[in-house]
């Protein structure tokens, strides 16, 4: 089904995952409501698989929230002990969002993960994760530096969470779209800053 893969710069995996039955016929905002409830109960293999799914089910229309799933998904594999199946999403999800140019994404959510993985005392797979973000950052992480990772304070406070689809917010990992609005990394829904939470 999802055929045409146009990045191929890292290497693509593609494992087609398919949905658990119980859950096929479901939205894809109800898929993710359904993943980010899983994510919270610690569920974290059954989230991930659903952010895999719903990863390469928006690949072809809405790329940069593809690769911010598929990064998710590794995440929540790494969380899940999985880390084979960790490291093919990761690849992935770089490889998109360096080809949509979202470096300040890659900066943020690729840092994370490397600190993730060596917390987790995973350190062949940190390097890994590093030498891939050099690779997606053409070799200039020294010039993005790493004092990005930083939350700008003149933004506005986010809540918790996306109240659409229910995605833990990481402020330093939000797109900004104005002063006072960032987007949902995960759902794309507009989140005003200053409120609840
Ligand atoms: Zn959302």
């Amino acid at each position: 089904m999802w055929r045409h893969r146009p990045f191929l710069d890292l290497g693509l995996f593609g494992r087609g995952r398919r949905l658990p039955r119980h859950l096929a016929g479901l939205s894809e905002l109800e898929l993710l409501n359904r993943a980010n409830r899983e994510q919270e109960l610690s569920n974290f293999l059954e989230a991930a698989q659903i952010y895999e799914v719903l990863s390469e089910k928006t690949l072809e229309q809405k790329q940069i929230r593809s690769g911010y799933l598929f990064l998710q998904s590794g995440r929540s594999y790494i969380q899940a002990d999985q880390t084979g199946l960790a490291m093919d999403c990761i690849k992935q999800g770089l490889s998109i969002l360096a080809k949509a140019g979202r470096m300040h994404m890659i900066i943020q959510v690729g840092n994370r993960i490397v600190s993730e993985l060596n917390y987790r005392d995973r350190r062949n797979e940190a390097q890994l994760v590093t030498n891939w973000l050099d690779v997606s950052l053409n070799g200039s992480i020294q010039a993005f530096g790493r004092s990005s990772i930083e939350v700008d304070p003149t933004r506005p406070r986010l809540p918790l969470k996306c109240l659409l689809c229910g995605g833990t917010l990481i402020p330093n990992e939000v797109e900004w779209l104005d002063q006072n609005t960032a987007e949902c990394p995960y759902c794309g829904s507009p989140i005003r800053g200053g409120e609840g939470g």
